[in-house]
């Protein structure tokens, strides 16, 4: 236990291991995983699994990190609605004073349904916007669209003279810089389908400017996700800021800058950089290009706030051995957690009960019930030895969990739960077959 234990440390205060106490004396029996002070078999009791299960204390917490880290410019952390789009979550990061990086007029629904208020604090991203899309925008005043190409600068502003407004825009470039992560993810290389190359926005923030209906008000960058070295950020905000200065030169007014998001987290057991430094690193790589610009700094971070602040708890249904190997069944499949299928992610798997004593282990294949060969969690993963009904909790599944879940196979996809403290309540109800055939004529 000692080397999960050790890991699990490190995700405080979102998971950790307690002592477990049962019996006449309640002596120390085991341990058991808890969800801040909640015992995750506690929960799997009263909401059944699969259930995603998130820390409130960790998610305040990598904010309030993130905030910190930014402190000395002004600036405004927009966490990307994608990544978890919970009312609940959504509801808790408004509190904290975060605005929201949206990418379909769904997600704008869901952030005024959070707070009617929360559209200044709000920039539209995304390569596909649609004028239906970016009228609803409008209209509820939104802070910045991100804008992805020409084009679509002229159904923005179409769109926004429509309504007699004027709509503030950023270009999102495309600094042409490489950062090292699954290639479905990354976005920042001239062959991707976002943005505005660099060479070419200078042009575009020309056109952009001599219309009425629009506002050149800044720069914008996003260059991939699950990128875990701050350089490329660094190499992207040299280029950036560079721009700026020259837009800056040709009479623009450049008051934001958009960094986007796409810090990584480390999914692997051990080596888990302490977050409040990493972020810090992350801040100098940025800030350093930016110095002396005076910008109001935009950030737009998803996974790195919610990545370990919420789990899959899952339930072993079957033991199987096919030949030498030995698969673990569980009760959650692909649909529920798709970035082991999509990215061939991994993702720790922690045993929620200990009993004193065991200390066997066995390496396993971890499996869904879907008929996919893969649909799987892990493969040939040494795990304590686990029985048919014990729980087990898939981590870091916070961000890009929920949010690509699927009802394939017919799949009712799960409840969701928000753990502050000692309470837990339901953020999402689980799904039913009448939710699934409800539009099935
Ligand atoms: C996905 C996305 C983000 C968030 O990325 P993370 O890796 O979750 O931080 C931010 N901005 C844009 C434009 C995105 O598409």
């Amino acid at each position: 236990m000692t080397r999960t234990g050790r890991t699990l440390r490190a995700r405080a205060p979102a998971f950790s291991y307690r002592e477990s106490k049962k019996g006449l004396f309640r002596r120390s029996t085991g341990s058991i995983l808890c969800c801040e002070d909640v015992p995750l078999s506690h929960l799997a009791e009263r909401f059944d699994t699969p259930l995603y299960v998130y820390s409130a204390t960790a998610i305040r917490e990598r904010m309030r990190i993130f905030e910190h880290a930014f402190r000395k410019v002004p600036h405004t952390v927009c966490f990307s609605v994608k990544a978890n789009s919970n009312l609940g979550i959504l509801r808790l990061l408004a509190q904290v004073g975060c605005g929201f990086d949206i990418v379909s007029g769904g997600e704008l629904q869901r952030v005024l349904r959070v707070d009617r208020h929360a559209a200044k604090q709000v920039v539209f991203s995304g390569v596909g916007k649609t004028a239906e899309e970016m009228t609803a925008a409008l209209k509820a005043g939104i802070m910045l669209f991100n804008v992805e190409s020409e084009s679509e600068l002229w159904v923005l502003a179409e769109s926004a003279a429509r309504l007699k407004q004027t709509a503030k825009i950023a270009l999102r470039v495309n600094p042409d810089v490489r950062a090292e992560t699954h290639p479905y993810i990354s976005t920042g290389l001239h062959q991707h389908k976002f943005g505005i190359p660099i060479s070419a926005s200078r042009r575009i923030y020309a056109q952009a400017s001599g219309i009425r209906s629009l506002k050149v008000a800044g720069v914008s960058v996003h260059i991939g996700s699950q990128i875990t070295n701050v350089k490329p950020f660094g190499e992207a905000m040299l280029r950036v800021a560079e721009l700026v200065r020259e837009l800056r030169a040709d009479g623009h007014r450049i008051d934001f800058v958009d960094a986007g998001g796409g810090l990584g987290i480390v999914y692997d057991q051990g080596n888990l950089p302490d977050f409040e430094g990493y972020v810090a690193d992350y801040a100098e790589a940025v800030l350093r290009p930016l110095r002396g610009l005076k910008v109001h700094l935009l950030l737009e971070p998803g996974r790195s706030i919610l990545g370990p602040a919420g789990a899959l708890l899952t339930r072993v249904l079957y033991k199987k051995t096919n030949g030498t190997k030995k698969f673990l069944v569980v009760d959650a499949a692909m649909n529920d957690l798709l970035r082991p299928s999509l990215y061939n992610a991994y993702h720790e798997i922690a045993k929620v009960e200990w009993k004193d004593g065991s200390s066997l282990s066995e390496t396993v294949d971890v499996v869904g019930p879907i008929c996919e060969t893969g649909d799987f969690f892990a493969r040939a993963r040494e795990l304590p030895r686990s029985e048919e009904g014990d729980l087990l909790a898939i981590l870091d599944a916070g961000a890009y969990g929920m949010a690509l879940a699927s009802n394939y196979n017919s799949r009712p996809r799960p409840a969701e739960a928000l753990v502050d403290g000692n309470s837990a309540k339901v953020i999402r109800r689980r799904e039913t077959m009448a939710d699934l055939l409800r539009n099935e004529l």
